[in-house]
């Protein structure tokens, strides 16, 4: 994966610890919400499922392939959002993808926690796409 070898050495090492290590892989017998989805540019393939109680985000079960920066955003977006209220998780959502496609200041990255990681992702355009994926399908979750 050239595009990471490109990103700041410290960025780098978490994406690969998320990548070959990857949070909250499991499934959940019985999901409160669950949802496929995936990137044909890429081939990366994911499925979310959500645990959700009293509108907090109790557990998180993510399964998947696919490239590097897929899996590693997938896991990083689970370990960011787990134990968020479900208006915070969205908000959160919407400042990822600022970071990814737009400029995000730098007051409202602590918000993101490790997944800021990504944001080199940015310098290349067809891989924003992969590090969305699991994100945009989280958002279709939290606000359907
Ligand atoms: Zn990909």
């Amino acid at each position: 994966m050239n595009e990471i070898n490109q990103l700041d050495e410290m960025y780098h090492e978490i994406i690969l610890d998320h990548y070959r290590s990857p949070r909250n892989n499991h499934v959940i017998s019985q999901p409160t919400k669950e949802i496929e989805s995936n990137n044909p540019f890429c081939g990366d393939e994911i499925k979310l499922q959500l645990k959700m109680e009293g509108g907090i985000i109790k557990d998180i079960g993510i399964t998947g392939r696919g490239c590097a920066i897929s899996q590693a955003s997938a896991s990083l977006m689970g370990e960011t959002l787990l134990g968020k209220q479900i208006e915070e998780a969205s908000v959160i959502y919407h400042l990822f993808r600022e970071l990814l496609t737009g400029e995000l200041s730098e007051d409202k990255m602590d918000q993101l926690g490790d997944s800021v990681a990504l944001e080199g992702v940015k310098k290349f355009p067809i891989r924003v796409k992969c590090a969305l994926l699991s994100w945009s399908a989280m958002r279709d979750m939290l606000e359907e």
